[in-house]
């Protein structure tokens, strides 16, 4: 009898989420039988819902807000960059009943940006010091990025969070700002939102930076990465456009960080899935 790879995503709230159709995209391109649920569990229900689904036969769950730092802690084994980004967007359960815990985060944002970008790019800006803002900072690491400024608000929480981030990579030079003191900055070549300012729910019209901040900016290479994807275009990324510069939304980066959970619990090839971004 062939496997059946069931597979789900705990998070609250989870009724908006695109990764069932991206999974179902996945096992219609790879003939194997499985599905992909979305179950809305509260932190409390957390533990008991990833036991049940192990005793049911599920392969794994994706984890999204609020349990993507918990969930590291329940697993058995994690990989280096889930300790280091201290959260697992993916767990694994494995034959013998342990689980083992991923972060395709940082893999989905490094693999979605273009090439050139990549390469040629030494400069960034980061908005927000959340728990994206870390799998960013970790992808960032294996491109040539060697400076961030980091934008934050002013509470003491973001301050923590950045102070944390700082220590993430500490070989990448990190200077910290206040969004209501922001420097002027003209030689970014990389800008990313990492803030949910602009996503659906949120005043749509709102920016995380000012349209005189992207005035300022002398390069016309510089690219804008919004990691929100709905609306598929915020007003960062509108504002950024008008103005002649590139850049894309966080749709790719769900895609790929989905694409590499699905060939963990299918130990299908990365190569062989259809890579199909927009
Ligand atoms: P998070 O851990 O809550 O972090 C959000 C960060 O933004 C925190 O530093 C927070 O500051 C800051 N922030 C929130 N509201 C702000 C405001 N009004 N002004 C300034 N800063 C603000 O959230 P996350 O998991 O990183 O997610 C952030 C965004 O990324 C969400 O829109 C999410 O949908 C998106 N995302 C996309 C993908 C993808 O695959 N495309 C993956 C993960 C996340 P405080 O600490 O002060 O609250």
């Amino acid at each position: 009898m062939s496997e059946i790879y069931n597979l789900a995503l705990l998070g609250y709230p989870v009724g908006h989420s695109l990764s069932p159709q991206i999974h179902q995209e996945f096992f219609r391109q790879t003939n194997l039988k499985g599905g992909y649920l979305c179950l809305k569990t509260e932190s409390e229900q957390l533990a008991q819902n990833i036991h049940y689904l192990q005793e049911l036969g599920f392969k794994g769950v994706n984890l999204t807000i609020p349990h993507k730092e918990t969930g590291l802690k329940l697993a058995h084994k994690t990989s280096s960059m889930a300790s280091l980004i201290g959260a697992a967007n993916t767990l694994v359960f494995q034959a013998d009943k342990t689980i083992y815990a991923e972060n395709t985060d940082w893999l989905g944002f490094l693999h979605s940006l273009p090439s050139d970008v990549k390469q040629n790019s030494q400069k960034a800006i980061i908005l927000g010091a959340g728990g994206s803002a870390r799998a960013v900072v970790a992808a960032l690491q294996e491109t040539n990025i060697s400076q961030i400024e980091l934008f934050i608000r002013n509470s003491s929480s973001s301050q923590n969070k950045a102070q944390a981030l700082k220590a993430l990579r500490p070989n990448i030079k990190f200077q910290v700002h206040l969004f209501d003191n922001l420097p002027l900055i003209t030689d970014s070549d990389l800008i990313i939102n990492t803030t949910p300012i602009g996503m659906s729910g949120f005043d749509l019209d709102e920016s995380p930076l000012p349209e005189k901040f992207l005035d300022h900016i002398k390069n016309s290479n510089c690219y804008f990465y919004d990691l929100i994807y709905n609306p598929s275009e915020t007003t960062f990324l509108k504002t950024a456009k008008q103005r002649g510069f590139r850049g894309q939304n966080g749709y790719n980066m769900l895609y790929l960080q989905a694409l590499y959970a699905f060939c963990l619990w299918t130990g299908i090839e990365v190569e062989s899935l259809k890579l199909k971004c927009s």
